[in-house]
C-alpha cells in the first residue's frame, strides 16, 4: 500500500511576509489521514482555510486563499515543499496572514519537514491520474497537462532582459529531484518593478536576502544558485499552485510564460474536467513495472 503521510512531530519557525514585511510565526503540525493540508490563523480565532481550489482568492504576485473572509497569502512555496515530500496531511498554523518568505525558495521548508520527520498513516493515498489532455491559453501564455506515467514538469519563460531571454527545463518530479533541483531556486523580480511594488504596498519585506533582483545589466545578488534558477523557480511555483487540486498528480505539466493567475485558474479547471482524470490508488512506480497477466484472460474494458 502507498500510505498517506504526515509529519512525525510539530515544528516551528519565524520569518517575515514578503509583501507585508510583518514578522510571522509558522508551525507545521501532524494531522490524521484525509485531513489534507489546512492553514489555521491563530491570531484570529483559529479559523481554518483548506489548501484547495475552492478557497482560491486574491491571486496577484503570489497565491492567496480565503474562507469566511479569513485569508492566507503566499502559500505556494510551502505547498510545493509539502506535496513534493509526499506530506498529504498537515495543519499549518500562522499568526499573520502571510506565509514567511524565508530565503525566497522552498529549501527552508524542506529543512523543516526533514527535521520534523515523516510518519506513514494506515490509509492509502489516492493520485489524480490524467487520462486526457487539459489545456488553457491566454494570448502567448499557455498551460496544459498530458497523460504520463509520472509527474513531470516542462516550463519555459521568455523575458525582454539581457540576462533573462529564454529558459526552458523539463524535470521528472520526485522527492529527490525536487529537493536537489527545484527547492533551492529563489523567487525573482526586476529592479525596475520594485519601486512600483513598494508604492502599491507590496514587497515591503523584500530584499536581496529573499529574492533575486535583476538590474539593467545583471543580478544584484552575489550569485545564482543555478544558471537557470529563474525557470526552476517557475517550476516550483507551478507545483505549489497545482497542489490546490488536493491530490498528487500523475501527468506531464507543460507551461509557457504562465504565472500564479494562470496556474491557479488551471488548477480549478482540472477539478471541473472530471472526464480528463481518474483517482487511482497505485503509486506512480507501478506504471513502469510490467504486470504478469495470464495470456488468455481478457480484462473487461470499462468505459471512462
Ligand atoms: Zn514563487
Amino acid at each position: 500500500m502507498d500510505a498517506q503521510r504526515t509529519l512525525r512531530r510539530q515544528i516551528s519557525c519565524a520569518g517575515i511576509g514578503l509583501h507585508s514585511g510583518n514578522k510571522v510565526h509558522l508551525s507545521l503540525k501532524p494531522a490524521p489521514a484525509d485531513f489534507g493540508i489546512r492553514f489555521r490563523r491563530t491570531d484570529i480565532g483559529d479559523h481554518e482555510v483548506p489548501a484547495t481550489v475552492q478557497h482560491l482568492a486574491g491571486i496577484q504576485l503570489a497565491t492567496g486563499l480565503a474562507r469566511n473572509e479569513v485569508s492566507v497569502e503566499t502559500v505556494e512555496h510551502l505547498l510545493a515543499a509539502l506535496v513534493s515530500t509526499n506530506i498529504d496531511n498537515v495543519l499549518i498554523e500562522l499568526n499573520s496572514p502571510e506565509v514567511p518568505i524565508m530565503d525566497g525558495s522552498a529549501a527552508p521548508f524542506i529543512y523543516l519537514i526533514q527535521e520534523a520527520g515523516v510518519k506513514a498513516l494506515s490509509v492509502p493515498r489516492k493520485y489524480l491520474k490524467i487520462v486526457r489532455p487539459i489545456a488553457i491559453s491566454r494570448g502567448d501564455k499557455r498551460i496544459a497537462l498530458y497523460p504520463s506515467d509520472h509527474f513531470k514538469v516542462t516550463y519555459s519563460i521568455s523575458y525582454d532582459h539581457p540576462l533573462l531571454r529564454h529558459q526552458s527545463r523539463t524535470l521528472r518530479i520526485t522527492e529527490e529531484t525536487f529537493i536537489e533541483e527545484v527547492a533551492p531556486a529563489r523567487t525573482f523580480t526586476f529592479l525596475k518593478d520594485v519601486e512600483m511594488l513598494r508604492q502599491n504596498g507590496l514587497a515591503l519585506g523584500g530584499s536581496l536576502e529573499n529574492a533575486i533582483v535583476l538590474g539593467e545589466t545583471g543580478v544584484l545578488n552575489n550569485a545564482l544558485r543555478f544558471e537557470d534558477e529563474f525557470v526552476r523557480h517557475k517550476i516550483l511555483d507551478a507545483i505549489g499552485d497545482l497542489a490546490l487540486v488536493g491530490y498528487p498528480v500523475i501527468g506531464h505539466l507543460v507551461a509557457h510564460r504562465a504565472g500564479h493567475a494562470l496556474h491557479t485558474e488551471f488548477a480549478a479547471k482540472i477539478m471541473e474536467e472530471t472526464h480528463a482524470w481518474r483517482l487511482v490508488a497505485a503509486p506512480p512506480e507501478d506504471a513502469t513495472v510490467p504486470v504478469a497477466m495470464p495470456a488468455k484472460i481478457h480484462t473487461p474494458r470499462l468505459a471512462s
